[in-house]
């Protein structure tokens, strides 16, 4: 039966009496939950005797013209999903609970977060840090596991963790995707049925460029090229960002080299903004 924790008061005390020596995997998700994230809570389950999820909509990680207000909180069928799933507790607290009203104190990374979502989503990165940094000292995780899906904060995460000596092991997981190759996301109830018909576009974008590195091209603009004019015809989508980049830190890639690359994108359609990513090489 999974425990579902409110407060620290109750978070602490249920921390202080797992066994000593049992390793407590933590998996942070910010609720509407789907495949993706129950793929993180298997995986935890491989390398700990204990897993705790925690679900935080996590207002500082928001702009102002984000959708924090419309952002779905399907509580009950959450708690069900991780139910099913084996989880052993869900850390569910309120705002008031996670941020005093006088919170002074952030996290801010000053590489890896900088270009991509972090050049466009001002803030992002420091309130996702922060409430990271948040849940580790609250819960004390030896592995903490995140969703390759978000290819950026990973990196964030890893870097705050290597920088600030923080003692949790991060675990990355694959990205789950729906049948016709769209990556499962929260955000993807907010698509109508015309833009839910065009999103798989983002993977096959991907697909093509990956298609040309496996047939010998390794020159980064040419690759870019490719990806970009899948996408630059359909009026529905709008693309933010198509880019190749160094996998650990973000940095521009000219010629992809032995290491291989990341090929990050961000897009709207419509109103709703995803995001999408696959490895080269390596
Ligand atoms: P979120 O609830 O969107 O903050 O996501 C919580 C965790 O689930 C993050 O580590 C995400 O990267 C991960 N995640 C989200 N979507 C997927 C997906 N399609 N496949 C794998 N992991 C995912």
């Amino acid at each position: 039966m999974i425990i579902v924790l409110r407060t620290i008061s109750e978070l602490r005390a249920w921390r202080n009496a797992l066994p000593p020596g049992s390793r407590l995997g933590l998996v942070p998700t910010m609720g509407a939950l789907h495949a993706g994230h129950i793929s993180l809570v298997d995986l935890a389950r491989t390398h700990c005797d204990t897993v705790i999820t925690s679900i935080f909509v996590n207002p500082l990680q928001f702009g102002p013209k984000e959708d924090l207000a419309r952002y779905p909180r399907p509580i009950e069928n959450d708690i069900a999903m991780l139910e099913a799933a084996g989880v052993d507790a869900l850390f569910l607290p309120e705002y008031g609970e996670v941020y005093l009203p006088d919170n002074s104190t952030y996290v801010v990374e000053e590489a890896v977060s900088l270009p991509l979502c972090g050049a466009l989503r001002p803030g992002h990165f420091r309130g996702v840090a922060t409430v990271v940094l948040k849940l580790f000292n609250l819960t004390q995780p030896h592995f903490a596991f995140f969703g390759q899906k978000d290819a950026q904060q990973c990196a964030v995460i890893e870097r705050m963790v290597r920088d600030l000596n923080v003692p949790v092991e991060i675990v990355r997981g694959a990205i789950v995707r729906e049948e016709d190759g769209l990556a499962m996301s929260s955000r993807n109830v907010y698509l109508e049925p015309s833009q839910r018909a065009l999103a798989p576009l983002l993977y096959q974008s991907l697909l093509a460029a990956s298609q040309a590195y496996a047939a010998g091209e390794r020159d980064a603009q040419k690759l870019e090229a490719i990806g970009r004019a899948l996408l630059g015809d359909q009026p529905g989508i709008e693309v933010q960002y198509w880019e190749i980049r160094d996998r650990q830190s973000l940095a521009p890639i000219h010629t992809i080299g032995p290491d291989g690359c990341l090929i990050a994108l961000a897009a709207y359609l419509g109103n709703t903004r995803l995001i999408d990513n696959l490895i080269l090489g390596a």
